[in-house]
């Protein structure tokens, strides 16, 4: 084979460097949704299909066009997740969940989309996220929303990296009006539209405002507002989200053409964006979502959540000083019966929880380059003469000295490099 073996387009590997930013967005994230009393919650990356065609609906881009699904060998009809609600949903149901209501679940993991591969846009790409079941009050959207912000400025992204932009969907009144009224408006207009919007007329006319094309939105900007359609509910409720984030210091915009095209989408939908990734702008992204759990089969219940990209955020995030590796004490034995003595260091020393690195071959010079190479705080070395006299050199590889210590003492001597990074 003289091909490069290569990993599946749109999929990447997450080397260490990789892996421990994501793993510090994560734990970040968790540990401040933990504060607002936030629960881990996993399932498992594929379900049945039905879990996201019934719930995200067969109009919506990632059904129709983004899902990865298969048939196994026991011919079940399965789907990757293309995100976590839907999976939450379906798990609130299956664990007859809905007397611990209020509940708050954070999660994170691998989500799929087969969408065209570009900056900030995979097919294998991951998410962290929450969600808050059973409040339907516009605190819980107060609250989510602050949660999504604090992480943020957890992880160095304030106001002038990201921007919170809002709108509401309204209740169900509301969007029928507005839905009516948009249909008006587009028909008067459809010649015009895209192929894509056309289709969208049909089925759900409320994911036109979200086109990207140039034709599309010169027709969008004279479309019907939805705050001309608000109920009075409707527009209270949008009122006290709006006032909360006041209360609380958090800026916002609104923005009119944020829409979600899915039916159970209701009252506040929000996004984080940034001016510094190119056109894939949106990092965190969610909304409230009270008639998902019933359309799924389960009893009505409130729900609102949110959806971060760790791709998008790790490549806005400044990581200089933030992720801390341990430097590790180098053991260098220099020939046969130190290397036994050495392998016994270690281990011991690993046992007191040490991070040692223990060379394996290469005469004193070789693996004291390595050993600066690996950033090692400290080096024992272990040469016959001190052995005869059972002990050991350690040398500061900061400072350049050198002392000879009993290796009966070695734990203490070294316990001052122990949390070194
Ligand atoms: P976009 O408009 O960028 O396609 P979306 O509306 O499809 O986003 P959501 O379903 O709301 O995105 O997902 C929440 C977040 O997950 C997004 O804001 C983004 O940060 C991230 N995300 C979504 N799809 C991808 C992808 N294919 N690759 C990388 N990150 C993604
Ligand atoms: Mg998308």
């Amino acid at each position: 084979m003289s091909q490069k073996l290569q990993p599946v387009r749109g999929t990447h590997d997450l080397l260490p460097e990789d892996s421990r930013k994501f793993r510090f967005i994560i734990e970040q994230a968790l540990s401040v949704a933990a504060r607002y009393g936030y629960g881990e919650i996993n399932t498992p990356i594929f379900e049945f299909s039905d879990v996201f065609h019934r719930t995200l609906g067969d109009t919506s881009d990632v059904v129709t066009k983004e899902t990865y699904s298969f048939e196994d060998r026991g011919g079940e009809k399965l789907t990757l997740r293309p995100e976590f609600t839907a999976s939450i949903a379906r798990s609130f149901i299956s664990n007859s969940l809905q007397d611990s209501l209020p509940l708050k679940f954070f999660y994170s993991g691998p989500a799929f989309r087969y969408e065209r591969p570009q900056k900030g846009r995979q097919r294998q790409f991951h998410q962290i996220g929450a969600e808050l079941l059973g409040v339907a009050e516009p605190l819980g959207d107060i609250e989510t929303i602050a949660l999504g912000a604090q992480i943020l400025k957890v992880l160095g992204l304030g106001n002038d990296k990201v921007k919170l932009e809002i709108n509401t969907l309204g209740d169900t009144e509301s969007r029928n009006n507005y839905r009516d009224a948009l249909v008006k408006y587009f028909r008067a207009h459809e010649t015009e539209l895209s192929e894509d919007s056309k289709t969208r007329l049909a089925k759900n006319p409320l994911r036109i405002l979200d086109s990207k094309d140039e034709g599309d939105r010169n027709i969008i900007v004279n479309a019907p507002r939805m705050m001309d359609h608000l109920t009075p509910n409707a527009s209270s409720y949008f009122s006290k989200v709006k006032e909360g984030l006041e209360d609380l210091g958090i800026l916002y915009e609104h923005n009119e053409r944020i829409v979600r095209g899915l039916d159970y989408y209701n009252h506040t939908v929000f996004e984080f964006t940034t001016e510094l990734l190119g056109a894939q702008g949106t990092v965190l992204a969610g909304g409230r979502y009270d008639g998902l759990i019933e359309m799924m089969g389960g009893a009505p219940t409130a729900g609102i959540g949110w959806a971060a990209g760790i791709e998008r955020l790790a490549s806005l995030i400044d990581f200089t000083g933030k992720i801390k590796i341990p430097r590790p004490i180098a053991m260098i034995p220099l020939g046969c019966p130190a290397e036994k003595e050495a392998l016994k260091s270690t281990q011991w020393l690993r046992n007191e929880g040490f991070t040692v690195d223990l060379g394996y071959k290469g005469n004193l010079g070789n693996r004291m380059k390595k050993a600066n190479k690996a950033n090692a705080v400290v080096a024992v070395i272990f040469g016959d003469a001190e052995l005869e006299k059972q002990a050991v050199l350690l040398k500061d590889l900061d400072k350049g000295t050198q002392e000879e210590i009993a290796l009966s003492n070695l734990i203490s001597a070294l316990a001052p490099y122990k949390d070194s990074h």
